[in-house]
């Protein structure tokens, strides 16, 4: 498969269960939906930040055609944006996956960053999104390493490919506009 954005070859990782593919020039990330599933099925005792709600108000939520098309099919994706935050997701209309750019990735920390804050929750979790942004903030490779990125994946499965009502209706509605450019 190759990047959306720049058609450089998409280069494998393994996060814990699943595999992960980043662009090696963009850095950008596909999530094939079949692995998020599988990241949905592996227990994990770690699980921390799933009622974390990525989009907690829906009327905020739109959705448009992207610029983009899927690594796997090769048709139009959609984004999703987010009012009134940098969280905007690209998304096959046929399930096949979910591709961030870098700093799309980078946004979805960032709001779980707040999330946190706002949830007055634990120093560890703090700390480690902490981690993480710096992980990416850097030049290096994969981070593999970073153990919540499992987390985050899930997270996706969840939230983007799992059922949401108003995403939902929102793909069905732009499906029935004109996608060509
Ligand atoms: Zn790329
Ligand atoms: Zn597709």
């Amino acid at each position: 498969m190759n990047c959306p954005r720049d058609k450089t070859p998409l280069v494998t990782h393994p996060v814990h269960s699943i595999q992960v593919e980043e662009c090696p020039q963009c850095r950008g990330f596909w999530f094939e939906a079949a692995e998020l599933s599988k990241a949905k099925d592996a227990a994990d005792p770690d699980l921390r930040w799933l009622d974390f709600d990525l989009w907690s108000d829906s009327d905020a939520l739109s959705a448009e055609w992207s610029a983009r098309k899927c690594p796997q099919c090769e048709i139009t994706m959609m984004r999703i944006v987010y009012d009134g935050t940098e969280v905007t997701v690209d998304y096959c209309p046929d399930g096949h996956g979910i591709w961030l750019d870098k700093g799309e990735f980078e946004a979805i920390l960032s709001a779980l960053e707040t999330e946190i804050v706002t949830k007055d929750a634990s120093e560890y979790l703090a700390a480690s999104l902490k981690e993480a942004r710096e992980l990416f903030a850097g030049d290096e490779g994969f981070v593999s390493e970073w153990k919540d990125l499992l987390t985050v994946t899930r997270l996706m499965q969840y939230r983007v490919l799992a059922e949401h009502p108003k995403l939902a209706e929102l793909f069905v509605a732009l499906q029935t506009s004109n996608p060509l450019k």
